[in-house]
């Protein structure tokens, strides 16, 4: 399996060397992990991972709550464009939109999403999103540019998004929350995606699964979230363990 969205620089992973998380990932079937800066610090610092790790590569980006920071130095600037043009950057993330309770104003987070999807498409990367309570903007954004590659992340929204999401090509990715049992939402979308057009994550240090919640997550619980897609697709774990490692492999651009 493969973790696709991990944030191995938070607290309380961040006390822990990289390797010992990545051993205790492996234990449970985990090959890769994917993980994703949330600013430029963070950035900088899962390129290092990558570089120290094999296991590890690195999506760089600035998330749209530190949005405000992008354009306020033009050395931040020119050094995601640096991080993002290493071959250890299998992506650009995590970027988008976030409507929810976020003090940064939707015109500058616009800005810095569109400046960060034309690096990402003059460097040939994908894309890690995240869409919260922004559905509309997120879409119209990643239509008119034509993104190629795109995964959604934390994924749960309505079918009628979803079909349109599909329709671009677009990739989703499950995380903890979908083993929620409030989250019918979530499950109802998980059921509808095509096996092939999901991946899985664990968001950690956040969205532990069930029987976890409330602790901090980590790569090791991704294999919960595909057991929970199993389930809601009633077919064998195994089917989905391997399906969804063929489509990250191919989407992060992975070495077998
Ligand atoms: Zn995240």
């Amino acid at each position: 399996m493969i973790d696709t969205h991990a944030h191995l620089q938070l607290p309380p992973l961040a006390a822990e060397s990289p390797q010992a998380v990545i051993a205790r990932a492996k234990e449970q079937g985990v090959s890769h992990i994917i993980n994703v800066a949330t600013n430029i610090s963070d950035a900088r610092l899962s390129l290092d991972f990558a570089k120290k790790y094999p296991k590890i590569r690195a999506a760089v980006g600035v998330h749209p709550q530190a949005a405000d920071t992008l354009f306020s130095d033009v050395q931040i600037l020119k050094e995601l464009e640096y991080l993002l043009g290493r071959p250890e950057a299998a992506a650009l993330g995590e970027v988008g939109l976030d409507y929810y309770k976020n003090p940064v104003a939707p015109s500058v987070q616009k800005q810095v999403f569109e400046w960060q999807i034309r690096l990402a498409l003059e460097n040939d990367k994908p894309l890690i999103v995240h869409n919260r309570e922004a559905d509309t903007d997120v879409y119209e954004i990643l239509k008119y540019y034509k993104c190629p590659r795109v995964v959604l992340h934390c994924y749960g929204r309505s079918i009628e998004y979803t079909r349109k999401i599909l329709d671009l090509g677009y990739y989703v990715s499950f995380t903890g929350n979908v083993t929620f049992p409030k989250n019918k939402q979530g499950q109802e979308a998980a059921r509808f995606v095509p096996l092939e057009r999901l991946m899985l994550e664990t968001d950690c240090p956040f969205m532990a699964p069930v029987p976890h919640r409330g602790q901090a997550s980590e790569p090791a619980m991704v294999s919960l979230v595909a057991e929970k897609i199993a389930e809601l697709k009633n077919i064998p774990a195994a089917e989905v363990e391997k399906t969804t490692d063929s489509t990250a492999r191919k989407f992060f651009g992975l070495e077998a």
